[in-house]
C-alpha cells in the first residue's frame, strides 16, 4: 500500500533499555473467577473470616451518597452509618510472595460502597486488617455479618464474590512511573523514527495484583509514610470490578515504620 510506514520493530522498553528490565519486581497476579469462595478461603468480594469479638466495620461519613434508581437525581444521600463490604481476602498459603507482619498470615480489606463527596481519592474509604488465622477461628467466627442493602452502596463499587488462583509473574513500571532520574537518558533512546506515533508497550502488568508495580492509569502518585519513607506498593485492585470511570485503588505499606503503617490512591480517567 502506498504510504506505508516501515514496520517498526517489535521491541518492548526492556529491549529497548536494558535498564528498564533491571526495574522487573515479582507480582502475584489473583485472577478472580465468579464463584462461591468460602469463609477460608482467599477471595475477591467474598465472606471474610470476620473475629465474633470485634464488631463489623461501617463508614459513617456524613454524606456518602450513591447515584440511584433514577439517573436524573444524581447524587441520593445515604444518612447515617453503612456497613462496609468485602474486598479482598488474601491466606498467606495462596500469596508465598506477600510478606506478612511477624505472627500474621491473613490480610483483609474492607470499604465503603458508597461515594464520598468529589475527591477521587475518597472515593471508597478503605479499611485494611493483617490477622492469623489460627486466633480467628479458636476465638470464634462472628455469626452476623450485616449486608449493605440496595440504596446502601453504589453496585460498580462492589466486586462480584470471585474465587482466586494466584500465579506470578515479574512485573515492571508503567510508562508514567518511569525513574525521572533515568529519563534523561532514556528518552533519545526512545525516540520514535518518523512515520510512527506508537509508543513501544510497557511491561506492566494489569490486573488485581499483590506486589509489583501500581498499574496506575494517571501520573504516579507514591505515598510517603508520617516518617518521610517513600512507601512501596502492597497491591492493586483493578480491572475486576468497575470503580465507576476510574482506573483502580492502590495500596501501599512501609515496611520500615513500626505497625506497617498503609496508605492508598485511587486514580480516575
Ligand atoms: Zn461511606
Ligand atoms: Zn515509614
Amino acid at each position: 500500500m502506498p504510504g506505508d510506514a516501515p514496520e517498526l520493530p517489535a521491541k518492548d522498553l526492556r529491549t529497548l533499555i536494558p535498564e528498564y528490565a533491571g526495574l522487573a519486581r515479582e507480582t502475584t497476579l489473583l485472577n478472580p473467577e465468579p464463584g462461591d469462595p468460602g469463609v477460608r478461603e482467599s477471595s475477591l468480594g467474598g465472606k471474610l473470616l470476620w473475629p465474633a469479638d470485634e464488631p463489623w466495620p461501617y463508614c459513617a461519613q456524613e454524606d456518602h451518597w450513591t447515584f440511584g434508581s433514577d439517573p436524573s437525581n444524581r447524587t441520593e444521600i445515604v444518612p447515617g452509618a453503612v456497613p462496609m463490604v468485602p474486598i479482598l481476602q488474601l491466606f498467606a498459603r495462596d500469596v508465598p510472595g506477600l510478606e506478612f507482619p511477624e505472627g500474621k498470615d491473613l490480610l483483609q480489606l474492607v470499604w465503603c460502597a458508597l461515594m464520598h463527596e468529589q475527591d477521587p481519592r475518597l472515593l471508597v474509604m478503605p479499611q485494611l486488617y493483617w490477622r492469623n488465622e489460627a486466633e480467628i477461628v479458636a476465638g470464634g467466627l462472628l455469626s452476623e455479618i450485616p449486608e449493605v442493602s440496595e440504596g446502601e452502596y453504589d453496585e460498580d463499587n462492589v466486586p462480584e464474590p470471585s474465587t482466586l488462583s494466584p500465579t506470578t509473574a515479574e512485573d515492571y513500571p508503567r510508562w508514567l512511573d518511569l525513574p525521572k532520574d533515568m529519563w534523561e537518558t532514556w528518552e533519545p533512546r526512545l525516540r520514535l523514527p518518523a512515520g510512527h506515533s506508537v509508543w513501544p508497550p510497557d511491561s506492566n502488568l494489569i490486573g488485581t495484583k499483590v506486589g509489583g508495580w501500581p498499574a496506575w492509569t494517571q501520573p504516579a502518585d507514591w505515598p510517603d509514610c508520617e516518617s518521610g519513607h517513600r512507601m512501596e506498593h502492597l497491591l492493586t485492585i483493578t480491572g475486576d470490578i468497575q470503580l465507576g470511570d476510574c482506573g483502580g485503588v492502590y495500596f501501599f505499606q512501609c515496611r520500615r515504620c513500626p505497625g506497617q503503617p498503609w496508605d492508598w490512591r485511587f486514580d480516575c480517567h
